[in-house]
């Protein structure tokens, strides 16, 4: 299937055109001509998929349909979790919306209103925003959401996680009834499916599996550490392998810290990235991360949704999420566009259980090896076939540590 055959103008095929989009993704195949027929869209699907063409190329068409509106009042809303997620979005809709005569905006927390403020003021088509700065805005009357014509959810699970239930009730209620709804999720827990009756009338519902899950293109490995010993292991991988752009995850921002200051000791550049840091540090962080100048980015799985850094060769999980559906989201930074990548996680016995969590949504179990020289001691006998086998963590008071039969790391540069 072509871009031509979607019902998208000339002047958005050319910005597709532009990015160098040969066809449409699935989920593009799948929600751009339901919503151009102006159906409300609940959409499964994650960070990777191509999502947000998704809904920003038909949101274009429709409103560059009509004549803009002499004052230019906010026609279209796109509700995001974090402040990157909306940065992203709206770069996306500046880069999309290049040949049509449309403004766009976004705002969120963290740096000062005003400039936002004044943006909005001289008229924006499509506002992109986080939860909190666009009530904040609202209650303080320096922007009306009372001409939305079109409603978009994104991430919406993850905007659950991060409690902002409350607020897209209170968003909800600004919206005008008459107005067309989308709404993406990655994942549909029972709170997803009841938050969508809220929103959605009479849905058409799409589904784009995660590709970089069931693809070949990631190549997934556990290998078993002692927790101790995970900061000295990553940093031999990540040296000896020559590893030149690494996302590691970390499970808590403290954690996130304390390995990006280790790292940095070591000679690794590295930058973490959480909710804790002030948005410019962010900003900083994933631009030079982008740009090649940091090395290596520690991430908590909050911060992390959502970034779009494509051709991620690695992804280090140096804690298992303890929600299996968030490994998926952290597997989705890597192998994407048609590139390999590999996912590795340092798993320690206290996470084994996750770890099965994991194989059983992902269907299959993942490949586990040992290090030498980084052996856990809660596997007391010399494995056989550790590089297969999922084996079981046995208490060890023997102190006998077994010989690794898999010299990992390898180089896999590409
Ligand atoms: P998203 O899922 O919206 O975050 O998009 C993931 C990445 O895929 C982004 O870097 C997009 O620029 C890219 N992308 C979106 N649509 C296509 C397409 N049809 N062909 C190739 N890449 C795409």
């Amino acid at each position: 299937m072509s871009f031509n055959s979607l019902g998208l103008s000339e002047s958005l095929l050319k910005a597709v055109n532009k990015k160098g989009y040969t066809q449409p993704s699935p989920i593009q195949q799948k929600a751009i001509p339901l919503i151009l027929e102006r159906k409300d869209v609940l959409a499964s699907a994650q960070t990777g998929t191509g999502k947000t063409a998704g809904f920003v190329l038909p949101i274009l068409q429709i409103l560059s349909e009509s004549a803009p509106l002499s004052r230019r009042p906010i026609r279209s809303l796109v509700l995001t979790p974090t402040r990157e997620l909306a940065a992203q979005v709206y770069e996306n809709v500046k880069e999309y919306s290049e040949f049509v005569d449309f403004r766009s905006t976004v705002i969120f927390g963290g740096v000062n209103q005003k400039p936002q403020v004044n943006t909005i003021r001289n008229g924006v088509d499509l506002l992109v925003a986080t939860p909190g700065r666009l009530l904040d805005l609202h209650n303080q009357k320096l922007l009306s959401l009372a001409s939305v014509e079109i409603f978009v959810l994104d991430e919406a699970d993850r905007m659950l996680d991060m409690g902002f239930l409350k607020d897209i009730q209170r968003i909800i209620a600004l919206l005008p009834n008459k107005r067309q709804n989308l709404m993406f999720s990655a994942t549909f827990s029972h709170d997803i499916k009841k938050l969508a009756n809220t929103i959605l009338n009479h849905p058409v519902a799409v589904e784009a599996t995660p590709e970089n899950i069931t693809a070949e293109k990631v190549e997934h490995r556990v290998i078993r550490v002692d927790k101790g010993q995970k900061t000295e292991l990553t940093i031999k991988l990540i040296t000896e392998g020559n590893w030149k752009q690494v996302l590691i995850f970390t499970r808590t921002k403290h954690g996130a810290n304390k390995l990006c200051e280790k790292l940095t000791k070591s000679g690794v550049s590295s930058a973490a990235i959480h909710g804790n840091k002030a948005q410019n540090a962010r900003t900083a962080a994933l631009d030079g991360f982008k740009k090649g100048t940091i090395r290596v980015l520690v991430a908590t799985d909050i911060a992390a949704r959502g970034l779009d850094i494509p051709l991620l060769p690695h992804v280090i999980n140096f804690e298992l999420p303890n929600i299996s559906e968030d490994y998926v989201h952290r597997i989705g930074r890597t192998g994407r566009a048609g590139a390999s990548g590999e996912a590795l996680s340092l798993v320690d016995h206290e996470e084994l259980d996750y770890l099965r969590g994991i194989e059983k949504l992902l269907s299959h179990k993942i490949p586990s090896e040992i290090v030498s020289g980084f052996e856990p001691k809660d596997i007391p006998s010399e494995p056989k076939d550790n590089t297969r086998n999922f084996r079981r963590p046995q208490n060890n008071n023997s102190g006998n540590r077994p010989k690794s039969n898999n010299n990992r790391p390898n180089d896999r540069r590409r």
